[in-house]
């Protein structure tokens, strides 16, 4: 007889039919390393449909159960949450559990790729700029959604201690959305995404149940393939949503659970970073720019610079005569990330560029840091002042168009100087177009 008193019971709450195979495939693969690296499985578990009479007793938190909940009650502004609670003496994992906003993760995706399709269907027909505008208008209806639901409760005890509840703590959380919907990755169906999706999103959790944490280095092992498993070489990376349904439990995760559960040295030091190992503001100058979640690709200054393109393609509209549909303010925090991570390498190089491992040896790239912080500073103007935007801004159909993207420009070019000025990179008249 099943008893809700058996100890390390673990039950996966809600979970629809038809993604139930999808889920048991993310444990199955942790079981499947663990029986190479401690020779047996960890994990066991048993659906719990709502319709259960175990199921209301199967509560998180409660630490006689290890629960994966398909969360249909607490509507939350994160993705995914892995809280555990360890034996502090021995930092043995006593209880975890996996919570994942799935009925608003289905509602979006769903939504992306039918909004990603009629925008295709335009574009096809020449119409860029309603296919933008369609984009656009879902993006803020989407962002306005999240937004609303960022709330953090905090325990205040007396006027100076005040406690983040520790299931909230921001290292255990994934977001709902990393940068902006942009297109549905080519040739890839609605099914078939999600299904590598809730796989990615499991397999993450159920890392920081296990004890990882995030390793924002994982995608310094990607490569180009776009076969699953290529994207990074940890399962505890950030990446964004073109490449997530492609990630996988990687080598760098299976060398840490080796060290963990094993005691087998780690064969690859310079292989993790966390989420305090990250700069902003000040301390850029001080650490790694290639420790960072909002990166992605072996070659994150590349991915930056393919960042600023498609900043700047959205800015002014390049691929019409019509005004830029979006603001600067409108995609403030993606302008943020670009310029942030343009500037990392040129702030810490003198300092850190010993350690980098995936910039130097590439085509066009200095060979010496001491020249790093003028290579950003023509990469970045290299494509915000060049000849070919100029002829495309004065290509717009009106004068008020041709002002709009003006000025989305400017907002661009005054984000990198807020950036770097501060850290005494650049002065005004370096950074400005001649
Ligand atoms: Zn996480």
């Amino acid at each position: 007889m099943w008893s809700c008193t058996r100890k390390n019971f673990s039950g996966i709450k809600n979970v629809p039919e038809e993604h139930k195979k999808t889920f048991a495939g993310a444990l199955d693969n942790w079981n499947k390393e663990f029986t190479k690296i401690i020779g047996r499985d960890l994990l066991t578990y048993e659906f719990v449909d709502a319709t259960d009479p175990r199921s209301a007793e199967l509560v998180p938190g409660d630490i006689r159960y290890n629960i994966i909940e398909w969360d249909l009650e607490n509507i939350a502004g994160y993705g995914g949450l892995g809280p555990s609670i360890a034996n502090q003496y021995s930092g043995e994992t006593i209880s975890a559990n996996v919570l994942i906003q799935e009925p608003t993760i289905i509602s979006l995706y769903t939504k992306w790729f039918k909004v990603s399709k009629d925008a295709q269907a335009l574009e096809k027909q020449g119409k860029a700029k309603e296919a933008n505008e369609l984009i656009a208008q879902f993006t803020k209806e989407t962002q306005k959604t999240i937004n609303s639901r960022k709330g953090q409760f905090k325990i205040k005890l007396g006027k100076n201690l005040e406690m983040n509840v520790h299931s909230q703590r921001a290292e255990l959380e994934d977001p709902m959305i990393k940068t902006d919907f942009e297109k549905v990755p080519e040739g890839v169906s609605y099914e078939a995404y999600m299904a590598g999706y809730f796989t990615e999103m499991l397999e993450h959790e159920l890392g920081h149940n296990l004890g990882l944490r995030h390793n924002f280095k994982g995608n310094l092992g990607a490569n180009e393939s776009q076969t699953k498993g290529s994207v990074s070489r940890s399962i505890m990376e950030y990446l964004g949503r073109p490449y997530r349904h492609l990630n996988a439990i990687g080598l760098y995760d299976k060398m840490a659970i080796s060290y963990g559960y094993k005691g087998k040295a780690p064969a690859h030091l310079n292989w993790f970073c966390t989420d305090e190992d990250q700069g902003s503001g000040a301390t850029l100058a001080t650490k790694s720019p290639e420790c960072t979640k909002a990166d992605a690709t072996s070659d994150p200054f590349s991915f930056w610079e393919a960042r600023l393109a498609r900043n700047i393609e959205l800015l002014v509209d390049t691929h019409s005569s019509s005004a830029p549909v979006w603001k600067a303010s409108e995609i403030a925090s993606q302008i943020t990330d670009t310029v942030t991570g343009l500037a990392a390498y040129a702030a810490s190089a003198e300092k850190t560029a010993d350690s980098w491992t995936n910039f130097f040896g590439k085509a066009d790239r200095p060979e010496n840091k001491s020249d790093v912080k003028a290579y950003v500073l023509e990469s970045f103007k290299k494509q915000i002042c060049s000849p070919e935007l100029t002829a495309i801004l004065a290509s717009k159909e009106s004068a008020e168009a041709r002002d709009l993207a003006a000025e989305n420009l400017l907002q661009l070019m005054v984000a990198f100087a807020q950036q770097t000025m501060p850290l005494g990179l650049y002065s005004v008249d370096q950074i400005i177009c001649q």
